[in-house]
C-alpha cells in the first residue's frame, strides 16, 4: 500500500520539523503530542519557516496555507488508526518509546509501518516491543529538519526489505537523501559525533580551555559550522547524554563514559537552547 497519510508522535523540536517537511511534500499528517501547548509551539515554529519561505520567494502564501491545512493537531493517539506511518519523536526514553510502539501496535492497521526517529536507541528493542518487528525501522532525521539533508535509514534485525524500500522512497519524496545504516549503537552520526562533543565538554571541565575558544578552535581550525559546545546546546544536552549512555553500555568500552560535566548540566535542567541555557545563554 503506498504511504498517504503520516502521523508524527511528538511535536518538539524534531517532530514538528518531520511534520512540516511531510506536509510540505504533500502528505496528510497528523500531529501528536501529549501536551496540547507543545503542540500550538510546535506550530507556530512550522508556521515561521513556513513565513521565511514566502519572505524568500521560495514559496507563495496559498502554498503556504495549504502546508498548513494538511497538519492535523491532535491529542489522541487513536487517530494513528488511520495512518499507513507513523514516526515518533518523543523524548530519547527507552521505557516511554516501547510504551507508545506497544499502545500503536494495537491501534494501526497491520499495514502500518513504525518508524522511530531516535538519535541511538537500538531499533530492535524498540521493535521487540510489537508484533511487527519486520515492520518496525529507525528514521534518523538531522536537526533542523528543514534545512538537513540526511536521514540515517536504520534497519532491525527484523525489518523487512519491503519496508526498509518504502521509507527508502517516502524520504526521497520529501526530499532528502537516505543512508542505510545497521543497527549498532549510535548508529553511524552518533557514534563519531557524540564522542567528539563529550570530549570538547571534558576539555572545558578539565579547564584547558574557555567555552569560547574550545569552539572556536573547532569552527576556525577544522573548518565546522558550529562548535561542539554550541551544537550540544543546539541538539539538547539531555539528548547528548542518554547517546553518550547508550554507547557507553551498548559496547562496555569506557572511553564512552559521559563527562561529569554534562550530567551535571542535564541535572540543573540546563539542557540546552530549548530550555534557555546550556553551555550558552539563550534569550
Ligand atoms: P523535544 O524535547 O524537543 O520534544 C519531545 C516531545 O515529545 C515533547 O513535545 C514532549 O511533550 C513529547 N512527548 C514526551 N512524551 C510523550 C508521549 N508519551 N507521547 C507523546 N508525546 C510525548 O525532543 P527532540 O529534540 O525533538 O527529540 C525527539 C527525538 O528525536 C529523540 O528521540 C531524540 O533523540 C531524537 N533526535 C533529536 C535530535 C536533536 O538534535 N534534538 C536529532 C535527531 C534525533
Amino acid at each position: 500500500m503506498k504511504i498517504k497519510k503520516i502521523m508524527v508522535i511528538g511535536a518538539g523540536q524534531m517532530g514538528s520539523g518531520i511534520a512540516q517537511v511531510c506536509a510540505q511534500a504533500g502528505y496528510d499528517v497528523f500531529l501528536y503530542d501529549l501536551k496540547p501547548e507543545q503542540i500550538d509551539h510546535g506550530m507556530d515554529k512550522i508556521s515561521k519557516n513556513l513565513f521565511r519561505s514566502v519572505q524568500k520567494e521560495r514559496m507563495t502564501e496559498a502554498e503556504k496555507s495549504a502546508v498548513l491545512a494538511r497538519i492535523h493537531k491532535t491529542i489522541d493517539i487513536n487517530d494513528a488508526g488511520g495512518v499507513d506511518i507513523v514516526i515518533e519523536a518523543v523524548v530519547e526514553n527507552m521505557e516511554i518509546k516501547r510504551n507508545i510502539f506497544a499502545q500503536l501496535d494495537e491501534i494501526t492497521p497491520d499495514h502500518t509501518i513504525l518508524a522511530s526517529n531516535t538519535s541511538s536507541m537500538p531499533i530492535t528493542e524498540i521493535a521487540a516491543a510489537t508484533d511487527r518487528p519486520e515492520k518496525v525501522i529507525g528514521m534518523h532525521f538531522m536537526n533542523p529538519v528543514p534545512v538537513m539533508k540526511l536521514v540515517e535509514i536504520i534497519r532491525g534485525l527484523a525489518t523487512a526489505d519491503e519496508v526498509y524500500k518504502k521509507v527508502e522512497d517516502l524520504t526521497k519524496t520529501i526530499g532528502k537523501v537516505p543512508v542505510e545504516v545497521n543497527d549498532f549503537p549510535g548508529f553511524v552520526s552518533n557514534r563519531i559525533l557524540m564522542p567528539m562533543i563529550n570530549e570538547a565538554i571534558y576539555t572545558l571541565y578539565e579547564g584547558v580551555a574557555t567555552k569560547e575558544s574550545i569552539d572556536q578552535v573547532m569552527k576556525l581550525g577544522m573548518n565546522h559550522p558550529m562548535g561542539p559546545l554550541e551544537l550540544a546546546d543546539f541538539i539538547g544536552l539531555d539528548t547528548c547524554l542518554s547517546a553518550m549512555e547508550i554507547l557507553h553500555e551498548g559496547f562496555g568500552d569506557d572511553k564512552y563514559r559521559p563527562c561529569p560535566l554534562l550530567r551535571k548540566y542535564v541535572k540543573a535542567g540546563w539542557v540546552g537552547k530549548k530550555a534557555g541555557r546550556g553551555f550558552y545563554l539563550y534569550e
